[in-house]
């Protein structure tokens, strides 16, 4: 029987808390730690005292998937209530419905097509070929009039550079339907925990070989008193940014309390690029079970921007110049035995959560495996891999040790 690993976990969002429980769960003793003073990273929720709305600290989170084995898990953990997330979006003044469906598409034009029709049209509508950026895969998903108004300004504010050169990835996270359905995500499972992903987490966290440290940076601990670190911050953190700076977007929170119900629905887009935050949510319609008692509403303006030296990062952005940059650090984690590199900003990659927690239970089972061979393994999810396929291909890629 091999002896029992020690792992430091940097990170208790679902990455660092599902691979801590997997390797707990398996013998080892695990040391969480994070810089913040609560577990479950950007998913955070914690009730506002003085309106009792729970809150989605660091923007909306819905759970949505096609994975059930992910979805059982998250299940095993909380009390996942039913939940069809809807987003409207206002332009010039209007409001429409979202994603482009068959409403928003006769909202638009002013017109009344069938969904045969409203086929015809958009394809008549398309322009362009072949898609490589974000705006080349505008025009030719929904031609320029529904481009321009819902997807060039909204883009432009979230992620700070012309669609031009986003990746086309970034849009395929959004259907095109020619029918009524306005449902956000098209996944099998979709809901909300019923006492916030905080709980959730704790839960994922609670096991008598994890030892939890909240408060608690990376940089602070000698890493080299474990036997392997497993490590979701920021990949050019963890290299002290020696190669220079992957980019990010990061985000400000405006929250504010205001008379129940504001716009009534959980997420309204302001798409046109003359107001300066991207959307406004409404925290109470994100548990509609308990919607109707509030009076007093919590809302939140969302503005993005680029991520200063002491900002936290929330989306990585993949411009073509940081592909080269993070093929050198890619280089470099194969070259730090020892530390697996795990999460969106571990792999930085643009991993929703049941991706975060698909690819941390695989890489939870992997170390398993190589730590009862009794080896302290190199292995790591490979960066440069998880990235702009990592919707279409849920599959983890794993560097052999
Ligand atoms: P994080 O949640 O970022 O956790 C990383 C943790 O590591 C943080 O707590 C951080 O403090 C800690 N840390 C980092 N560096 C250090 C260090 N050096 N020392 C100590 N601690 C450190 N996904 C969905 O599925 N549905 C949604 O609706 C959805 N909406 C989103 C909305 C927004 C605005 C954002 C930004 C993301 C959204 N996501 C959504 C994605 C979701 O947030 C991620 O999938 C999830 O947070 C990934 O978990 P993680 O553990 O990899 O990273
Ligand atoms: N987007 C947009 N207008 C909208 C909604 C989305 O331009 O009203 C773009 C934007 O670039 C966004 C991308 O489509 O980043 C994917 O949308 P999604 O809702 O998946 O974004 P998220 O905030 O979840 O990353």
């Amino acid at each position: 029987m091999p002896q029992p690993k020690s792992v430091l976990v940097t990170g208790a969002g679902f990455s660092g808390a599902v691979v801590a429980r997997a390797l707990a769960e398996a013998g080892h003793l695990v040391t969480v730690i994070d810089a913040r003073d609560h577990v479950a990273g950007n998913c955070h929720t914690a009730r506002d005292p003085e309106t009792g709305v729970m809150v989605h600290h660091y923007g909306p989170h819905i759970f949505h998937t096609d994975d059930a084995q992910v979805w059982d898990y998250v299940s095993a953990h909380a009390q996942m209530m039913p939940y069809r997330h809807q987003v409207k979006a206002r332009v010039g003044g209007r409001v429409y419905s979202l994603p482009i469906n068959l409403h928003t598409i006769n909202q638009f034009y002013g017109i009344s097509l069938s969904p045969a029709e409203a086929r015809a049209f958009i394809t008549a509508q398309s322009r362009g070929a072949p898609v490589q950026s974000f705006e080349d895969q505008g025009l030719r998903f929904i031609g320029p009039a529904l481009y321009d108004a819902f997807f060039r300004g909204y883009t432009r504010k979230q992620w700070g550079v012309d669609p031009t050169r986003l990746p086309a990835s970034i849009l395929k996270r959004l259907p095109l339907r020619f029918t009524y359905d306005d449902n956000y995500f098209a996944h099998s499972f979709q809901g909300i925990p019923r006492d916030g992903y905080t709980a959730l987490v704790a839960s994922i966290l609670k096991h008598p070989r994890i030892e939890l440290q909240l408060k608690t940076r990376a940089e602070d601990i000698d890493a080299s008193a474990y036997d392997h670190h497993v490590y979701t911050g920021p990949l050019d953190r963890y290299f002290g940014h020696r190669l220079g700076r992957l980019s990010y977007r990061s985000l400000r929170f405006e929250h504010e309390r205001v008379a129940a119900p504001h716009q009534g629905t959980a997420v309204m887009n302001y798409c046109d690029a003359d107001i300066p935050f991207t959307r406004i949510t409404e925290h109470m319609y994100f548990a509609p079970w308990e919607a109707a008692e509030f009076t007093q509403s919590v809302i939140t303006r969302e503005y993005s921007h680029s991520t200063g030296a002491d900002d936290i990062p929330y989306y990585p952005v993949r411009l073509l110049d940081d592909k080269s940059l993070l093929a050198r650090y890619d280089a470099l984690a194969r070259a730090t035995p020892g530390v697996t590199f795990l999460g969106r900003l571990g792999s930085y990659a643009y991993l929703d959560m049941d991706l975060a927690i698909r690819r941390a239970l695989d890489v939870g089972q992997h170390l398993t495996q190589a730590f009862a061979r009794d080896r302290s393994p190199q292995v790591f999810v490979h960066p440069l891999c998880a990235s702009e396929s990592a919707a279409a291909d849920p599959r983890p890629v794993i560097a052999a040790e």
